[in-house]
């Protein structure tokens, strides 16, 4: 058996009973948590590590990302949903190879990693043949990150695709789900994303994909109440609702425009949520609605979503959340707060949980990751508290700065299941090659965009492929890429 202690640190654990530990020891046996308790007797055996001047903390956790946009870093940086959506879903998807996939997942896992982010999902929904899905697993587990993978349905216009049908993807669906994962104690475990409604284009096709996430045993992981541009509220969820789809396996996503009678559909169901306030708050999806969810004990955690738009910092996510939340709850409730208001609505302790205990239960793993407790795996991260921007921290309230000050370069050690993926400010992967690959497809893929004619269309084409692909049926393509 192997086995690590980590000493002296401050230990916040996140779980409400151990509650902050300002100097106590973390032991590790293999990949699971043994003991937390202040100067534990561990017998000579055990690896020390020293966590003086380190907050010892749950390694975060992202609820909702799209990895393989790593070779488009930036590209939609300045652009709304609709460019979005028109532009890298509908367009410079279709660009991505096999080795192009490979490439950003192991990249992009890394990324992850070097920011204290020890679990991600990965809504993967650019899966244009079977080798882009093997090879975007195999890129994310060689990096050592815990993941559940997304077997995304959706796919941009292309003029021969592999997948002909909705079967195929089905077919192809359950043969990953036999050779491709083990079981739920894996590193890298199934999730099933399917088509947003719109896409999907009926209440068939949407009902086979979650079907077939049931048949696998997978947790869906589903983008809905987010694409009604300019129209009338979408009502996904009292959709599959009524089709007896909505359950406690269902994370979803974005849901800016739900109406009032649909959140206490998700908190009877038992669904969780996932928020991604950088890209929600730039496209204009509005406000994550976590005050609702908090009132209804909805479970709910944050992503980052796209590095074609922001940064893969679970921190800057957090903070940028909470701090736009904060602005708008007051705003909203200024009336109530009276002219000499005190404290501010949202506590930097919330923000933290969404990413770490509320990460978890987006996940579906809360009995297993999401804050540390004897029993749960060993996903653990050492947090410097002694760097310029740390040195000082409030100790009565570890989470403050946390949330508010701390950054990836803070990140000191990194353990996802007792292993070591980062140490003392060093990830252990090769970086150096993770990164001339990203490169390399990132060059690869735009070179793809220029030859087409580059990134932007003209609007009414864009639109005219989303319908397209909207009405595409069984075996019909309707639209030539
Ligand atoms: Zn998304």
């Amino acid at each position: 058996m192997s086995r690590q202690v980590i000493r002296n640190g401050f230990v916040v654990t996140g779980d409400p009973a151990l509650g902050d530990l300002p100097d106590a020891d973390v032991l590790i046996e293999d990949d699971v948590i043994a003991e937390i308790a202040p100067r534990l007797d561990v017998g000579e055996d055990a690896e020390v590590i020293d966590a003086r001047r380190r907050i010892v903390m749950p390694g975060m956790i992202d609820s909702h990302r799209h990895v393989w946009q790593g070779a488009l870093r930036s590209v939609c940086s300045d652009g709304s949903l609709v460019d979005y959506v028109t532009q890298i879903r509908m367009h410079a998807a279709r660009f991505f190879t096999a080795e192009d996939m490979y490439a950003v997942q192991l990249h992009g896992a890394l990324e992850a990693l070097d920011a204290g982010v020890t679990s991600v999902t990965d809504y993967c929904h650019n899966l244009l043949t079977p080798d882009h899905a093997h090879e975007a697993i195999r890129g994310l587990r060689e990096s050592g990150l815990r993941v559940v993978w997304n077997y995304g349905f959706n796919y941009p216009p292309q003029a021969d695709p592999t997948f002909r049908s909705l079967q195929d993807r089905i077919a192809f669906g359950r043969e990953l789900a036999k050779h491709e994962f083990t079981g739920r104690d894996a590193l890298v475990t199934l999730g099933v994303a399917p088509e947003e409604a719109p896409f999907a284009g009926s209440s068939e096709r949407l009902a086979a994909q979650f079907g077939l996430a049931r048949e696998l045993d997978a947790r869906v992981f589903w983008h809905c109440n987010s694409g009604g541009i300019g129209g009338a509220n979408q009502r996904d969820v009292a959709a599959i609702a009524e089709l007896g789809a909505l359950g406690s396996d269902v994370t979803l996503v974005h849901m800016y425009a739900t109406d009032e009678d649909e959140w206490p559909m998700v908190a009877e169901a038992g669904a969780a949520v996932a928020f991604t306030p950088e890209t929600e708050l730039q496209m204009g999806m509005m406000w994550p609605s976590t005050r609702i969810c908090a009132e209804l004990g909805i479970p709910f955690g944050i992503g980052t979503d796209i590095t074609s738009n922001n940064s893969a910092d679970l921190f800057a996510a957090m903070r940028i959340g909470l701090q736009a939340l904060r602005c708008h709850h007051i705003d909203g409730d200024a009336e109530a707060r009276g002219p000499f208001p005190l404290g501010t609505p949202i506590s930097c302790a919330d923000a933290l949980a969404w990413g770490t205990r509320g990460g978890a239960r987006a996940l579906g793993l809360e009995d297993r990751v999401g804050s540390l407790r004897p029993g749960k795996q060993a996903d653990v991260v050492l947090l410097r508290g002694d760097s310029l921007n740390m040195a000082g921290w409030d100790r009565s309230h570890p989470a403050r700065s946390i949330v508010q000050q701390a950054r990836p370069s803070d990140v000191d050690t990194v353990w996802v299941a007792g292993e070591i993926r980062k140490r003392e400010g060093r990830l252990l992967g090769d970086v150096g090659r993770a990164c001339s690959l990203l490169e390399a497809a990132s060059e690869r893929v735009h070179a793809r965009i220029a030859e087409s004619g580059g990134i932007e269309l003209p609007l009414d084409e864009t639109m005219a492929r989303m319908q397209a692909v909207t009405r595409s049926e069984d075996g019909k393509y309707e639209f030539d890429a």
